[in-house]
């Protein structure tokens, strides 16, 4: 979260100012989510992120629950019957560049038939299968990337065109961990999902971009409240929507638009994400594994080549102030997940420890 939200939000938190700065004797959490205070809450939020991301019109914009191992769920409760495939049973394609993705494909097997057109697992996902190479199945109704993968830090630089590549799937994209970091060429969307937590705001909020025309072919088995027509139709708000996360989203929304929106966030991005990847490449003693142009801007997995110095590491960058460097349990070694919020100044910190802790221990 940025600094500058968390302070703006702690200021108001009991008593609520509106855009002319009247308060209005209440927090946030404590309004109805009917009353007029809320909804120029919602609508504003609505608005600035459809600015921000250059959403087109024939979009919703749905703000959900349940995060994105739910949408694995939603997803093809939605959209799998777009098309019947032979056996009618609606069908999706999966391509698996890691863990998140492949969750995502195992989930959709409960709901619809699936299949794998490429998987980076072969090789420990650290690159991205060429998209000539994809198996597309001409029945699937759509097809589903992991377009930054937290855990791996494989991220795709461009979308795929599943036209030119002579699919007619709609192409689902979980961009749960780089939303906001960079534009979306939604030409090529059908749908985008992902919890708020990395970019946007706090847990508790998920975020569903599609396409008006996917509405309305939710399987019978769908529930209510997780049938995005439904959700559209109530804009958001057939059950109450996790009013003080949209807040909080929206309070980061306007703090995007005063960095320059989505452009200067990709920049800033860029040059963060440069120079940490120089660091480590340039070194002896750390290296990353990811091919070079499928390398996450967000996260950033890294290993010491000597691992027996793994604890001594995490320690001195605690002490550093350098926290949450250890890597995810399932592929061990350390991750700097350098999000929007995360400054340059922070990326340098964590370069200059880098540099130190190899002079001590390279
Ligand atoms: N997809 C991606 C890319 C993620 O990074 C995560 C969470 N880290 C998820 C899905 C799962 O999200 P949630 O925990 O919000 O269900």
């Amino acid at each position: 979260m940025p600094q500058e939200v968390l302070t703006q939000a702690a200021a108001d938190m009991l008593d609520w100012p509106d855009a002319y700065g009247k308060r209005c004797g209440m927090g946030v959490m404590e309004m109805s989510h009917r009353g007029k205070e809320f909804l120029s809450i919602y609508t504003q939020a609505e608005a600035d992120l459809r600015e921000l991301l250059a959403v087109p019109a024939n979009y919703r914009i749905l703000f959900m629950q349940g995060g994105g191992l739910a949408e694995n769920a939603i997803v093809p409760m939605n959209l799998s019957a777009l098309k019947k495939d032979a056996t009618g049973r609606g069908a999706a394609d999966f391509v698996v560049t890691g863990s998140w993705s492949e969750k995502s494909f195992v989930e959709a097997e409960k709901f619809c038939q699936t299949r794998l057109a490429a998987s980076g697992k072969a090789d420990g996902f650290i690159s991205i299968p060429d998209a000539a190479s994809w198996q597309l199945n001409t029945d699937a109704s759509y097809l589903h990337l992991c377009t930054n993968e937290t855990i791996n830090g494989v991220e795709f630089h461009s979308l795929p065109d599943l036209k030119a590549l002579g699919s007619r799937a709609e192409l689902v994209i979980d961009f749960s961990s780089h939303i906001a970091s960079r534009p979306v060429d939604w030409s090529r969307v059908g749908l985008g999902f992902g919890g708020a937590q990395k970019n946007l705001g706090p847990a508790g909020l998920t975020l569903v971009v599609v396409r008006e025309d996917l509405l309305g072919h939710a399987l019978d088995i769908c529930p209510s409240a997780f049938n995005y027509q439904t959700v559209a139709k109530n804009e958001s708000m057939y059950n109450t929507p996790p009013t003080y996360a949209i807040y909080m989203a929206g309070l980061t929304f306007q703090w995007l638009k005063r960095q320059g929106g989505i452009a200067a966030m990709e920049a800033a991005n860029a040059t963060k994400a440069e120079l940490l990847y120089r660091t480590i490449d340039a070194s002896s003693l750390y290296f990353n594994k990811v091919h070079k142009d499928c390398r996450s801007r967000m996260n950033v997995p890294f290993f010491l080549r000597d691992e027996s110095h793994n604890e001594a590491f995490l320690s001195g960058a605690k002490e550093a102030g350098l926290l949450q460097l250890k890597g995810h349990k399932s592929v061990g070694g350390m991750r700097a997940s350098i999000y929007n919020a995360m400054p340059l100044a922070g990326v340098q910190a964590l370069c200059a420890y880098l540099q130190e802790f190899e002079r001590t221990h390279g």
